[in-house]
């Protein structure tokens, strides 16, 4: 019988909880999400419930890494259907604090993470990554040691959290999993509900740009200047297609934009659809010559 989930709204409970299951000698995975949930968060959750004695997950639409002009106030919310979903996932302990609990006065105290955060999302979303490491690193203090589940759909973040877990010795362990798509090569993202049916249609065209320059290169192109170049004319002669933010080969691990294609890369991408940015990317590995 599935355990029914157990939602915290405060951070000594939640913690409690926690140590709790550990004192029993339990292992616990947590995944931070924003809520609104779909398969992709799921996918995540069943991979904690499947690795750790009890799975644990946040709901928290965390303010600090939205700018004021952004979607914090429209960002979509549903509770109900998310505790339903997380509970049929096998998780058994949700965070749902308020942004008071979380914040009770002005933060003073930021965790920036150089260097990896300088190009792409960072470069796009100046403060995005700050809030992302500040609020990341509250969850880890509040949860204690455990396993932590990430998407790859989000790469950079997961770049940017492995780095910080890292460089803070903080006693979680990073767990990346793979993106979970539409039928159509969509990834999952609680942001697809912006899109009109329109953009909804165009926007299969980042996964697919993205699969057709790793075919080239499994043909033998390397040219990466020419290899970009092509995903960008290709999502942007899409109809529906507003703007390609970038597109770039990178190093998989410091998000370099590499020069040159072999060993193990990321291709990333991000593409404006009216007023929504779709963020995807995927895996590029190639034998050096
Ligand atoms: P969010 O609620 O958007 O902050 O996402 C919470 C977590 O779910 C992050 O680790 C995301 O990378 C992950 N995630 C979001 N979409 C997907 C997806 N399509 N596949 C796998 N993981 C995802």
């Amino acid at each position: 019988m599935v355990d029914a989930v157990r939602v915290h709204d405060t951070i000594e409970g939640f913690r409690r909880a926690l140590d709790g299951h550990r004192a029993a000698g339990a292992t616990v995975g947590f995944v931070p999400t924003m809520g609104y949930l779909h398969d992709g968060h799921a996918s995540l959750m069943r991979a904690a419930a499947r690795h750790d004695a009890v799975a644990t997950a946040s709901i928290f639409v965390n303010p600090l890494q939205f700018a004021a002009t952004e979607d914090l106030g429209t960002y979509p919310r549903d509770l109900e259907r998310d505790l339903a979903l997380a509970e049929a996932a096998g998780v058994t302990e949700v965070f749902h604090p308020t942004v008071e609990e979380m914040y009770p006065r002005p933060v003073l105290t930021t965790v920036t993470v150089d260097r990896i955060t300088r190009h792409f999302e960072g470069a796009a979303r100046p403060e995005h990554f700050a809030g992302v490491a500040t609020v990341v690193t509250k969850l880890f203090a509040i949860v204690g040691p455990c396993r932590s589940y990430f998407g790859e759909k989000d790469y950079q973040q997961l770049a940017v959290v492995r780095r910080l877990a890292a460089d803070l010795s903080v006693p979680v362990e990073v767990v990346g999993c793979p993106t979970v798509r539409e039928a159509d090569g969509l990834a999952m993202s609680s942001r697809n509900v912006y899109l009109t049916a329109h953009q909804r249609a165009a926007a299969p065209v980042l996964h697919r740009s993205m699969v057709q320059t790793a075919e080239a290169v499994a043909g033998g192109a390397r040219n990466v200047g020419a290899l970009t170049a092509a995903i960008v004319a290709r999502i942007a002669d899409t109809d529906g297609v507003d703007g390609v933010d970038y597109a770039e080969i990178v190093d998989a691990e410091t998000l370099e934009p590499a020069t040159e294609v072999g060993g193990v890369q990321r291709i990333v991408v991000a593409a404006r659809f009216g007023r929504t940015r779709l963020l995807d990317n995927l895996a590029l590995e190639t034998p050096r010559r």
